[in-house]
């Protein structure tokens, strides 16, 4: 199965990437350094003291694109550099199967439930988290499983013995009926979606607050990604001028051109958003001459 068969399948985006729409998808955090010792890998996620700020946070766009390309070693360590860890806890899952709870209010007597925590280890005099790559290899190669099959079954198209078999342990599902086979499948996807403890939430892009989907870490944001291209959602966008989600009918727009949804376009948005564009461009000029 190739890049091509999740085009044909109509999953991918005008970039030909799989699972990016522009619907929000959280960004997870970047680690500060990433090692390979052995069979795992080593990050590191907390405050960075020397530079006294957060770790930056991932540009998400091609993430599932690269995960399902990860073939070896150094493949899980270029991944983590670009887009962060799995966050693995000690029972081989994301540690997000587990969350602690969050309680923002404060005023109630609740003693918050402690959850799960990546694994630790010490090397070199320093403690790090760490993931067994193993488990990167068994989720890449879920995550492409995923992908070929919802691709064959959109088309119509015997589902590989293989795929099945990286799913469910062994099992062979190729030869049932089309619509037994997409529960089979999407139980997986909703699998991946509960133990990523992915969610709808709401986030501040600067100017609007839009509605995003996600909440977590790397994980989050595949199973998210893995959704988003299982129901070839790439149509449903999010509006430039509202931040709303929407059902785009037509053509899709290209990546980084601004799009409306019917609600903005019948209040006359993407006029006064040319034009407040246009303000701010002579406005840059005529602060530019002044200089
Ligand atoms: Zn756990
Ligand atoms: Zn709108």
């Amino acid at each position: 199965m190739n890049f091509d068969a999740y085009n044909l399948a109509g999953m991918s985006d005008t970039d030909g990437l799989v699972g990016n729409p522009r619907l929000v998808v959280t960004p997870p955090f970047l680690p500060e350094e990433v090692h390979i010792v052995e069979d795992k890998l080593l990050y590191s996620k907390d405050w960075d003291m020397r530079a006294q700020r957060w770790p930056l946070k991932a540009n998400i766009k091609g993430m599932l694109d690269h995960f399902v390309r990860i073939r070896d070693g150094q493949g899980v360590l270029q991944f983590a550099r670009r887009y962060g860890a799995l966050e693995m806890c000690e029972h081989d899952l994301p540690a997000s199967h587990n969350p602690f709870e969050e309680i923002w209010m404060m005023e109630r007597q609740f003693k918050p439930r402690l959850g799960c925590l990546p694994r630790m280890i010490t090397w070199e005099g320093r403690s790090w988290y760490y993931d067994p790559i193993p488990q990167w290899f068994y989720s890449s190669r879920q995550a492409r499983a995923i992908l070929n099959l919802a691709a064959q079954l959109h088309q119509g198209e015997p589902t590989s013995k293989d795929d099945w078999a990286a799913l469910y342990q062994g099992n062979d599902y190729s030869m049932c009926e089309a619509d037994r086979q997409w529960r089979l499948l999407l139980n997986v996807v909703n699998g991946w979606l509960s133990l990523a403890n992915a969610r709808p939430c709401l986030v501040h892009n600067g100017q609007h607050v839009i509605f995003a989907l996600g909440g977590g870490g790397t994980y989050t944001a595949l199973a998210v990604q893995l959704m988003l291209a299982v129901t070839r959602s790439q149509d449903l966008i999010l509006c430039s001028g509202c931040g709303h989600p929407y059902l785009r009918e037509g053509r899709r727009p290209k990546s980084g051109q601004r799009n409306y949804c019917p609600d903005c376009h019948e209040k006359g948005v993407p006029a006064r958003e040319r034009k407040r564009a246009q303000r701010m461009r002579q406005r840059g000029e005529d602060s530019g001459s002044a200089e």
